[in-house]
This record gives structure tokens, C-alpha cells and sequence, in this order.
């Protein structure tokens, strides 16, 4: 391609592109040729928005409400989420201290555009969403990237913590459960990284909670707001229907946090995209308020995925893959894999080899570790339902058996 005489912002130069939406733009372009191809690349789950939710949506069209909203969101969808954070996460929440945005992506991007300048950082454990230091890389400031290997359960701890922290730390991003791992921080991990943070008054947190309805075996959710009160006015904690209602499409992502944060939250977007559209607003609500069966069954649906799913990873020849307990992802290693050579006499040499194979040879899309700051593993999403799983999982496994060493 010819170089353009036109030159782009630095920051965004410098940044890549989303790896998961290069994936899914790939899945998207082999189904386009005829090829048959199971996704387990995109993070979505793979059921219907509930009927009652997308009766909403199709109800505010009809009684007209198709017009611009308050910048911050419908004042009814703002006090609906303030009567969210307070019953399921013990949050006293005034609707005045919460953010309507279009997807929780844009509730993380306007906080970090909010308040980062360059030079400041910003502490990302690895494995990570591969959002995270994308946006940081674009409002100027430096991702500090702390691995957390499967040691650690792939979690942060108060060590790795303490020793991340400078004088120009500005936020701590955590994910709970985690986008890839599945991860989840149980109360008194979260505790052990808040008293850390107590003696670092200037490090503001970012909780994504977005995969919250789904932890497994009975674990329980808890977020670090709640559990240290003592932070509260430094804590962001965003959320969305996204995952837990199968919304990914209406494209609503909502955040709490200090009135100074949401006000500054709410100027930037108000000079961007406005307030979320008006229908998705309305279809919120009703995620939110309505009947909640939906949130418990697709968590067992999950729940039953998972088991099935990290039962054949760990039977594929070359994969091994710990129990995650939360989210639907399955974080396996693919160290076994690397060195052999594909029946078309590909040497594999790193993970992303490794999906490239999976992609050509047994026509299952997954997203490679590196992506995430942690290599060589392959991250499976088993958003899908039980015949494509079983379909995929058989191709997986055979594809194993043919690389030779
Ligand atoms: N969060 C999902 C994923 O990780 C959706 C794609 C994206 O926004 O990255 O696959």
C-alpha cells in the first residue's frame, strides 16, 4: 500500500488494532468464502437476548423513544443502575454517581481519557483484555504490564503489587471474572491488594466486572469497592448487560464511581458519541429491573461448557488447561504444541502458529495468548452450544494427533 502523505495521531500510530476483532474479522471472512469454520474466538454468548428485554426495545420504538437522551443516560436507566450496584454489590449508589455509555469499552476509555496525561502509568496484570493497553496507549500514558502466571492462578497479588506502584502510577486495572483466564478474585485476595492500595492514596482503581453473573461452582462475586469501603471515592466500577443478558450487540456499558470522575466521564462523551441510543437504554432498563432466570441458566449452561470443554483440552495431545472459575473462557497452554510440525510441514513455533494451524487444519477459530501478555496459550471461548463444542473440541484434539515431532 502506498504510504499516505498524511500523518496519523502518534498515539494511535503507535497502537494496534483489537486482536479479538482481528479474528473475528478473519471467522467472518472464511464463512464469506464457503469455508466452514466454529468460532471460538469472540467473547459473546451465544443465546438470544432475552424475549421480555427485546420486547422493550421493540416498545420503545413504537411509543417513539428514538430521540437523543441526557448525555449520562435516561435519568430512569441511571437510577436503575444506581439500585443495581446497590443490591447486588452492596453499593450505596446515588443515580447521580453513574454513567450510561455505548458499550463498557467506552465506560474504560472515557475514564482513562478522563484523567491520563503522558508519562503516567498504569498497572495492567497479564494476561489481560487486549483493550486495556490499547487505550491506555492512546491517551498517551504507559501500560506497566505485571505477568501473573498460572502460579498465581494468573491473579495479581499484593507483592507484585506493591512492587508495580510508583510515584506516577495513576490506575490499577482489575478484571474479575477474567477476560482470558476466567480467573476470579475472591474477597480476601481483593482485600490483600486494597491494603496495598490504602498506603498509595493516589492510584485510582478500575473494576471490570462485566463478566460478574458468571462465576462457577457456587464461588460468589465481590468487587473491590465492596469489600474496602475505604475506597470508594477512588474506585471506577463499570459494568454492562452485555454478557450477563446477552446484549453484546445494543451496546450498553454503564460505570460508578466519585461525582468528579462521572462528571468528567459525561463531558468527553458529551462532545463525542452522546448519550447510548435511546432503544438500548429502554432494553436495559428491562435486563436490569425484570426477571433475572435468564442470568442463573445461562451461568449453568456455562458452568456445563466448561467442564466438557476443559475435560477435552486436557485429553488433546500437546494442551493443558487449569479449571477457570469464571467468565466463558478456557485459558489453555499450548507449550506441548510448539516445535512440532502440521501435515502441510508448518513448524509450529508460537502460539499464534499454533491458532493459525487450528484455523487452516481443523477449521476452529481461537484467539493466541501472546495477544493477551501471556504466551505460548490459546484462548477458547465456549460461547457456543453443546454439538458445535463437541464438533470442535473432536477437531481440536485430532488436529494434535497429526503434528508430528
Ligand atoms: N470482549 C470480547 C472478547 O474479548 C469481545 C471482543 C472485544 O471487544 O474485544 O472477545
Amino acid at each position: 500500500m502506498a504510504a499516505s502523505a498524511h500523518e496519523l495521531n502518534r498515539f494511535l500510530a503507535a497502537a494496534k488494532p483489537s486482536a479479538t476483532y482481528g479474528v473475528i474479522d478473519r471467522v467472518a471472512a472464511r464463512r464469506a468464502q464457503g469455508v466452514d469454520i466454529i468460532s471460538l474466538s469472540a467473547g459473546e454468548p451465544d443465546f438470544d437476548t432475552p424475549e421480555h428485554v427485546r420486547e422493550a426495545g421493540i416498545d420503545a420504538i413504537r411509543r417513539g423513544h428514538t430521540r437523543y437522551t441526557q448525555v449520562a443516560g435516561l435519568r430512569a436507566l441511571r437510577e436503575t443502575v444506581a439500585e443495581k450496584f446497590r443490591r447486588e454489590n452492596d453499593l450505596d449508589v446515588d443515580w447521580r454517581q453513574t454513567i450510561v455509555c455505548t458499550g463498557g469499552k467506552q465506560v474504560i476509555f472515557n475514564a482513562l481519557a478522563a484523567t491520563l496525561n503522558e508519562g503516567d502509568e498504569v498497572i495492567i496484570p497479564a494476561p489481560y483484555w487486549v483493550s486495556y493497553p490499547e487505550i491506555v496507549q492512546l491517551c498517551g500514558a504507559t501500560s506497566i504490564l505485571v505477568e501473573c502466571g498460572v502460579q498465581s492462578g494468573f491473579k495479581l497479588t499484593s507483592e507484585l503489587l506493591e512492587g508495580a506502584i510508583t510515584s506516577r502510577t495513576r490506575w490499577l486495572i482489575l478484571n474479575s471474572p477474567s477476560n482470558p483466564t476466567g480467573a476470579v478474585y475472591s474477597r480476601s485476595e481483593l482485600l490483600a491488594l486494597a491494603q496495598v492500595l490504602l498506603a498509595h492514596p493516589l492510584v485510582m482503581v478500575l473494576s471490570d466486572d462485566i463478566y460478574e453473573h458468571l462465576v462457577f461452582d457456587d464461588l460468589g462475586f465481590s468487587t473491590i469497592a465492596q469489600v474496602e469501603p475505604r475506597l470508594r471515592d477512588r474506585v471506577l466500577t463499570m459494568n454492562g448487560v452485555s454478557k450477563a443478558y446477552a446484549m453484546t450487540g445494543w451496546r450498553i456499558g454503564f460505570g460508578t464511581g466519585p461525582t468528579w470522575l462521572i462528571d468528567a466521564m459525561e463531558k468527553l462523551q458529551g462532545q463525542q458519541t452522546s448519550g447510548a441510543s435511546s432503544i438500548s437504554q429502554y432494553a436495559a432498563m428491562a435486563a436490569l429491573s425484570g426477571p433475572q432466570d435468564f442470568v442463573r441458566e445461562s451461568r449453568l449452561a456455562f458452568q456445563h461448557r466448561r467442564d466438557y470443554l476443559v475435560a477435552q483440552l486436557n485429553a488433546a495431545e500437546g494442551l493443558r488447561c487449569e479449571i477457570p472459575q469464571g467468565a466463558f473462557y478456557a485459558f489453555a497452554s499450548c507449550e506441548g504444541l510448539i516445535g512440532k510440525v502440521t501435515p502441510a510441514g508448518l513448524r509450529l513455533t508460537s502460539d499464534e502458529d499454533v491458532v493459525n494451524g487450528l484455523l487452516d487444519h481443523a477449521g476452529v477459530a481461537t484467539v493466541h495468548g501472546s495477544a493477551f501478555g501471556l504466551g505460548p496459550y490459546i484462548r477458547i471461548a465456549y460461547a457456543l452450544d453443546d454439538a458445535a463444542l463437541h464438533r470442535a473440541c473432536e477437531s481440536i484434539k485430532r488436529f494434535c494427533e497429526t503434528l508430528s515431532n
